[in-house]
């Protein structure tokens, strides 16, 4: 390659992903998801912590509540990934920041580094207040009712892992991580990077979930995002993951077509990833 073509390939990869700064109303709006999001959930756990003895919680139902919280994060987190993944491209103006940032990912994973938690968190906040919100209110119509304390105490660990999920994926890319989060990795409680390679090093079609990989473990195997894919090309006739395809095609960076995925995953097993 000539000095100039590799000039012009660096630059490419320089404004291929280039975006607008955020504007203050952006700013505005992702202070506002934050605050928000944080003033419901801290009402809803000092109204269980205000009405424990009413509702004699069990130990092991607090247990379930917080796991099944750290479930559904995971969970949220891979349908998030998934849906960018495979169907967003960048002229959808709502979404066009965050399909150029996964874009950039898939080509230079390292660049997520360049992003600021403030950024992801304002956005990741408004999805959380999705389900916060029913959950507050819930705890006002069957304020007598042990159920909803259930909820919130699920909320408890859903709404920060949900809100910090881009952190925990950060985690699953740093070469080095502090001992008490390589502890949490090691034990399947955060994303652990050999999980979440497994995104990277095939067709960004598997190991979708970036909180701590359970739901991939599970509804993953059973072929959750293979199910919504068949459902979703079924009805509207859009082809999986066609941008994110184009983008590694004008990268220069390998594809695998979709047809040979069975193939693919034999290869994997073999490896161990
Ligand atoms: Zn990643
Ligand atoms: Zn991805």
């Amino acid at each position: 390659m000539s000095p100039a073509h590799a000039t012009r390939r660096a630059h490419d990869a320089e404004d291929a992903f280039r975006v607008e700064p955020y504007s203050a109303k952006e700013l505005r709006f992702h202070v506002a998801g934050a605050a928000l999001n944080a003033a419901v959930v801290v009402a809803s756990l000092a109204w269980v912590i205000a009405t424990w003895e009413r509702h004699a919680i069990a130990w092991w139902g607090v247990l379930l509540a917080l796991l099944a919280g750290a479930f559904v994060a995971d969970l949220v987190s891979g349908l998030l990934h998934w849906a960018f993944d495979t169907w967003f491209n960048e002229n959808i103006p709502f979404v066009r920041r965050m399909v150029l940032q996964v874009r950039e990912h898939h080509i230079y994973p390292q660049r997520i580094f360049d992003i600021h938690f403030t950024h992801d968190a304002g956005t990741l906040s408004w999805i959380s207040l999705i389900f916060a919100a029913p959950v507050a209110a819930w705890t006002i119509f069957d304020a007598d009712s042990a159920l909803p304390v259930y909820a919130v105490l699920a909320l408890g660990s859903f709404s920060p892992l949900l809100v910090f999920m881009l952190e925990t994926h950060k985690c699953g890319h740093r070469s080095r991580n502090p001992l008490a989060v390589r502890l949490l990795q090691k034990s399947g409680v955060l994303l652990s990077p050999s999980h979440h390679m497994r995104h990277h090093c095939g067709n960004h079609d598997v190991n979708y979930c970036i909180v701590n990989g359970w739901a991939d473990r599970t509804l993953g195997r059973l072929g959750l995002f293979r199910g919504l894919e068949w459902v979703v090309e079924r009805t509207t006739g859009a082809r999986p993951q066609r941008d994110d395809h184009e983008w590694l095609r004008r990268f220069g960076r390998q594809v695998h077509p979709r047809q040979a995925q069975p193939e693919r995953a034999r290869q994997l097993r073999q490896r161990g990833t």
